[in-house]
């Protein structure tokens, strides 16, 4: 164990207890193996004419899921450790023999507040979720439950996005889940190259017009040309996000998992690690992560299209061969 897996879950002297007391996992994950990524979106919802239901509502989903996990014998663990051991830098034998990580993606608050639902009625916030299942689940390891929150960076574009779709975009949140064991903050880019941008506004915070790759932002990285756009998406991001969360974030994904390799933006990310600090890189793809997965490309399973209901979910588990 490192000081790098400590400050990415708790505050080092609890870790240090915890794994004290913790009972080693009899078996390991094989460095063979392939390892399902989830992610979900806590403003995923039901709309009026659409009753909310596990496969339009994520917090529904999300609620079950761990439940299902859980019954199938798989351990959900820090992103950040999968990424590590898909990179090589990390042994399957400091993992459990069956597991999961899930992400959550654009930083909307319902990742960490509750929401009053104009039509599925209250929904729980994806930390109270986590939060519940931790408490009424005995035996979990220290570590978890745990996901890796990739939130949209500039004050400016969340402000936009809020006003267009009603959807509150705070960063208030972002120190506490920090340092709240339970979820991390990550790198989702300066402005998702949003849609619902539609003019172009200065951003004093990061120092660019937005949306960086100019207006109407079309959610779409594969238009990106320069270095300066990448770095302006990527690492200036990063910056903002550290100054709130005072932690580099050192996971990106890109917005629609549009970073496949080839593109202007994962050629980028391969060449500049040393400007962007970032260990892995999250695509889409519907796929498992494995040891052969691209650095800056990684795959990820996203609900509700690869899973619509819990028995999908188990055909992903079981498909994993864990
Ligand atoms: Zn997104």
């Amino acid at each position: 164990m490192t000081w790098k897996h400590f400050k990415h879950v708790l505050p080092a002297a609890a870790s240090l207890i915890a794994i004290a007391i913790a009972p080693m996992p009899a078996q390991a994950l094989s460095n063979t193996a392939q390892v399902p990524v989830l992610y979900y979106h806590s403003h995923q919802a039901g709309e009026a004419g659409a009753p909310c239901s596990y496969a339009n509502t994520a917090a529904i989903a999300l609620e079950q899921d761990l439940r299902t996990i859980h019954a199938a014998g798989f351990t959900v663990v820090p992103l950040y450790w999968i990424a590590e051991w898909a990179r090589g830098l990390r042994d399957g034998s400091t993992l459990p023999a069956k597991v999961v990580a899930i992400s959550f993606d654009d930083g909307v608050d319902y990742d960490w507040f509750d929401w009053a639902h104009p039509y599925c009625g209250p929904l729980k916030s994806f930390r109270r979720i986590l939060q519940e299942f931790k408490a009424s689940t005995p035996g979990l390891p220290w570590y978890s439950p745990h996901a890796a929150s990739f939130v949209i960076a500039s004050p400016v574009a969340r402000r936009e996005m809020s006003y267009a779709t009603g959807l509150p975009m705070s960063d208030g949140w972002w120190a506490e889940a920090q340092s709240s064991g339970l979820i991390e903050i990550y790198n989702h880019s300066a402005d998702h190259d949003n849609s619902h941008i539609t003019g172009s506004f200065w951003d004093g915070d990061l120092q660019t017009w937005i949306p960086v790759m100019g207006a109407p932002g079309m959610d779409n990285f594969y238009r990106m040309t320069t270095d300066a756009q990448a770095y302006t998406e990527v690492v200036s991001a990063a910056a903002f996000i550290r100054g709130r969360t005072g932690a580099w974030p050192d996971l990106f994904a890109y917005p629609n998992g549009r970073g496949a390799p080839g593109s202007y933006i994962h050629t980028w990310m391969l060449g500049n690690a040393n400007r962007h600090g970032t260990l892995a890189a999250f695509c889409g793809d519907d796929a498992y992560v494995s040891r052969n997965s691209p650095q800056y490309c990684m795959p990820r399973f996203g609900h509700p299209s690869a899973w619509p209901n819990i028995w999908s979910l188990q055909t992903i588990l079981l498909g994993s061969g864990q």
